[in-house]
């Protein structure tokens, strides 16, 4: 209390002093002890708006608990709407905190860093860069604040919020299937709406011991443009890591735990391949995307350090490298489009894919770890005081080892409007048969249809297996196509395909319309694959 106390004199201090720019956190006034609440975000936003024309708030979604999410916009010139930034010199970049309301440092970054942005009277970054951020992201789980919740985690000493939503909902696994009004809201009023070239996810780690306080990666699915991933991997993420190190001292490695614990030498794994992961979806959607990842043991004030640092060295970056990334994402979008009105019989999609190390070693300043019985009698992991460096490979590389054609559309025998307002949420473009048509297609002839044992995020997951049929179908005018000549054919596809791990067979959409209710056997199932080009008469679907 009398700590507490110091710091609120020493606040007034500062306030008498300096004015507007003595602008603090929570976790700044608490020397972080504490982390801001949701009130405590929005006064601070509020704050900002009174003292700057640079800063604009939306709403982008309203919580199952009712409270409206913020999105920041900052730029120099505000832009009156999305549209105005098409031909835009400045790149629009995306940070997200507090996905997971228990890992509060980007929450407490965030803020600050738009606050030191506006210090400046003509911020420099605003040359370049549009910023979108939402710093409480999962409003419903900050506002459940317990000493309770992470006890493993290094602080704020005062409590944190929880993982999930108000729904009980892990929202960084509702990328895809879109169940929470959060994920709606960041898909259909930022992703959609504003088109961010690059998005950042800001987290707290769980996993292995080491000395770095920030981790972080990017997006890893196969499915997602290679080039882009390659990109990250060989440029952007190193070139970060070495301005995050050398110009802002904060010691940083890729993201990842050790594959086994008591032997580091068998690698550094990243194993979170599916686009239900927000920044693998933002990879599938042709974007670039950065998990960031602090360190649960690092204390908390050098975890907003480093997320903070990290949020720098983007900027930094950017400043950089801006048009070399908006014109290399153009040409992405196109080559996707361009794929789709006459597809290859090369141009496949991936199914199934296996994990390797890439081709550059990590070096991780870790820990050696033990194993220790617990009070409990459980045996767990403990971290000794012995650090020694490994030099070990990172695995990290998802490759394809089983694809399928990459149609030229797909039809759907279904108006369900679940699906199509997932489609429609998701930004996907759909049409209808403006006649009816007879059409050369390929059929998905199912022959098991699994759900697993135990359930996931409020589902029974199922897996599919089947094959591939030719045949000639009759659809009536009015029946839903989606082409793959549009940017964001691979999020369609991985959606529509029966055997991906995160689509709607995945998720339960298509469930009612797959087993008949009496005999044997499965339904026809209702995503058609028209593989070649043809000449399909559609009329576009306005929302
Ligand atoms: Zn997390």
């Amino acid at each position: 209390m009398r700590r507490l106390l110091f710091f609120c004199f020493i606040q007034f201090i500062s306030v008498l002093i300096f004015g507007q720019s003595a602008l603090l956190t929570v976790a700044e006034k608490t020397n972080y002890e504490s982390t801001s609440r949701y009130a405590d975000v929005i006064s601070f936003i509020n704050k900002l708006k009174s003292g700057s024309s640079l800063i604009k708030v939306e709403i982008f979604a309203k919580t199952t608990e009712g409270r409206d999410l913020p999105l920041l916009i900052i730029a120099n010139p505000m832009p009156k709407k999305p549209e105005d930034l098409k031909d835009d010199k400045r790149i629009v970049i995306y940070i997200q905190a507090n996905i997971h309301a228990g890992e509060v440092e980007g929450k407490e970054a965030t803020l600050m860093f738009i606050r030191d942005l506006l210090k400046e009277k003509n911020p420099e970054a605003l040359k370049n860069i549009v910023f979108l951020i939402c710093p409480i992201f999962n409003a419903d789980g900050n506002e459940k604040i317990s000493p309770l919740n992470r006890t493993y985690q290094n602080g704020p000493q005062n409590g944190v919020g929880v993982r999930y939503n108000g729904q009980f909902l892990d929202l960084n696994r509702d990328a895809m299937k879109a169940e929470s009004p959060e994920i709606k809201g960041v898909i259909s009023n930022i992703l959609n709406k504003w088109d961010p070239y690059v998005m950042m996810d800001c987290h707290t780690t769980d996993g292995s011991y080491h000395v770095e306080p920030t981790t972080f990666t990017w997006m890893v699915n196969p499915d997602g443009d290679n080039s882009l991933i390659a990109y990250m991997r060989d440029k952007m993420m190193p070139e970060m890591s070495g301005t995050l190190l050398n110009k802002y001292k904060v010691e940083n490695c890729f993201y990842g735990e050790f594959n086994d614990m008591l032997a580091p030498e068998k690698g550094w794994i990243y194993d979170a391949s599916e686009p239900r992961y927000v920044t693998n979806y933002v990879g599938l959607r042709n974007r670039l995307a950065i998990l960031n990842e602090n360190y649960v043991y690092a204390d908390f004030k050098s975890r907003v350090n480093g997320c903070y640092c990290l949020i720098k060295s983007l900027t930094d970056y950017l400043n950089l490298h801006k048009d070399e990334i908006k014109n290399m994402l153009r040409e992405v979008d196109q080559k996707t489009v361009s794929r789709g009105l006459n597809p290859a019989v090369t141009d496949s999609f991936t199914i199934e894919y296996k994990l390797r190390p890439v081709s550059s070693l990590v070096t991780i300043k870790t820990f050696e770890a033990e194993l220790a019985t617990e009070s409990n009698g459980r045996r767990n992991y403990r971290k000794t005081d012995r650090q020694k460096n490994v030099t070990v490979p990172y695995f990290i590389d998802y490759y394809s080892v089983k694809s399928v054609k990459l149609p030229f559309a797909y039809i759907l025998d279904t108006f369900d409007p679940q699906i199509t307002g997932l489609l429609e949420t998701h930004g996907i473009k759909l049409e209808k048969l403006s006649e009816m048509c007879k059409v050369e297609v390929e059929r998905f002839n199912i022959t098991e249809l699994k759900g697993s044992q135990h359930l996931n995020q409020g589902h029974y997951n199922n897996t599919i297996k089947g094959s591939f049929i030719k045949d000639t179908i009759e659809f009536a005018a009015g029946t839903l196509v989606v082409r793959t000549a549009q940017p964001l054919a691979n999020l369609a596809a991985y959606l529509l395909e029966p055997q991906t791990n995160d689509g709607l067979v995945t998720w339960n959409f298509l469930d009612r319309y797959l087993v008949p209710q009496w005999g044997f056997g499965y339904n026809p199932y209702p995503v058609y694959k028209v593989i070649n080009k043809i000449d399909l008469k559609t009329t576009a679907i306005r929302k």
